[in-house]
């Protein structure tokens, strides 16, 4: 459960935790053209690195300061959204509604 984000995604995936991984200067660059059109037009390609969710080491910078599902899941010392008595809350619907797998995920893990 290491690996699988709070939210349900699976960081094991995700562009930054690879380009990290791996070093990749192309993936980081392309990556961030993406993030920018999807999500933050002031996301440039160093910082597109991540060790994931959980636990210490670097982490992307929404991940690790703006993300509220990860700061509330932190404040309720859970596993994952899924472990919570309060699943499938506000605020972890924007995921869960935007990401099939990680519903199914957590759907799976809360025995929905
Ligand atoms: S925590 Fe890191 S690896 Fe996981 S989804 Fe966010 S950016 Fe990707
Ligand atoms: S209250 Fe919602 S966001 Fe917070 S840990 Fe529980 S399910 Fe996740």
């Amino acid at each position: 459960m290491d690996m699988i984000a709070y939210c349900g995604l699976d960081c094991e995936t995700c562009p930054a935790f690879t380009a990290y991984l791996d070093d990749d200067q192309e993936l980081r660059e392309k990556t961030a053209l993406e993030w920018q059109k999807a999500h933050d037009p002031g996301i440039r390609p160093e910082d597109i690195n991540c060790t994931g969710c959980k636990g210490s080491g670097i982490k992307f910078s929404w991940c690790l300061n703006g993300c509220p599902i990860r700061k509330c899941a932190l404040e309720r010392e859970v596993v994952t959204c899924g472990h919570c008595s309060e699943y499938p809350c506000d605020t972890v619907r924007f995921m869960i509604d935007s990401v099939p797998e990680a519903r199914e995920r957590l759907d799976s893990i809360a025995g929905a």
